[in-house]
């Protein structure tokens, strides 16, 4: 019945199997007697010679041999190919990262040096543009006029801010102090303050505060605009208590005006 039909090609390929055993044992030389017993066994499953039987086995096993050298061989040189493969993905992929990231390195720096830009023009935007250093009313101007105390003509180098003594006065622009007088008459300057300004549009700007009160801030300080210096005073030739301010453009005075507004 069923079990028996597939019983039979297993018992088939066990003889076969034991062929091939048989035939190995041969092809080895390991059984030298009973070859002739063997090789009845052999000749009854391949019809040849005892000799023949010899010879095919030896040939068979030889090319079953190669063919599986040959196997394993083209088994390695795949997986050399796809390990080869799979290096060259990395490589390639290491290769636009580092791509990638050199981009995104370059676009950051570029992102930086525009924004170091924008802030410098307006820094410069700002720099031309002065600060009223202290609240009040514009009073003499710059140009020649009467002195009102020593009564003739001469150069008015300044505006006058009006103002009451111990207001503050601020910075007009960013920059470092460069001169401090905190006592004394001086030429009738009074108490003062100098900030240089730096090079602005390839102008060197500079401001002065005349006839101060108190000074709060020291030679060499780096200042920002609307920092305070001191307060309004009236030491030096002056009427009353108000502020002169100067500004300079490459050390000649200029009207303050011009950078203040009216
Ligand atoms: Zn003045």
């Amino acid at each position: 019945m069923r079990p028996v039909e597939l019983d039979a090609p297993v018992e088939g390929r066990s003889g076969s199997r034991a062929v091939r055993v048989a035939v190995a044992t041969l092809a080895v030389g390991v059984v030298a007697t009973g070859l002739a017993h063997l090789g009845t066994s052999t000749s009854a499953a391949a019809p040849a010679p005892v000799g023949g039987t010899d010879t095919a086995a030896v040939g068979n096993r030889g090319t079953s041999v190669s063919r599986t050298s040959d196997r394993a061989a083209q088994t390695v040189q795949a997986l050399a190919q796809t390990r080869a493969n799979a290096l060259d993905a990395t490589a390639d992929a290491l290769a636009t990262s580092r791509e990638q990231s050199a981009l995104a390195t370059r676009t950051e720096a570029l992102g930086k040096a525009a924004a170091q830009i924008s802030e410098q023009s307006d820094m410069l935007k700002d720099q031309s543009s002065f600060l009223r250093p202290t609240a009040g009313k514009f009073g003499s101007g710059f140009g020649m006029r009467l002195h009102p105390i020593l009564h003739y003509y001469r150069m008015h180098n300044g505006q006058d801010i009006g103002g009451t003594c111990g207001q503050p006065i601020w910075a007009a622009q960013d920059g470092k102090v460069t001169k401090v007088v905190p006592t004394g008459y001086n030429g009738g300057s009074g108490h003062n303050v100098k900030i240089n300004g730096g090079q602005v549009d390839g102008v060197k700007l500079e401001t002065a505060y005349l006839h101060m009160q108190k000074i709060v801030v020291k030679v060499g300080q780096k200042v920002h605009k609307g920092e305070l210096l001191g307060t309004v005073g009236n030491t030096g030739i002056s009427t009353a208590c108000h502020l002169h301010f100067s500004v300079y453009r490459d050390g000649k005075a200029v009207d303050p005006t011009t950078y203040l507004g009216r």
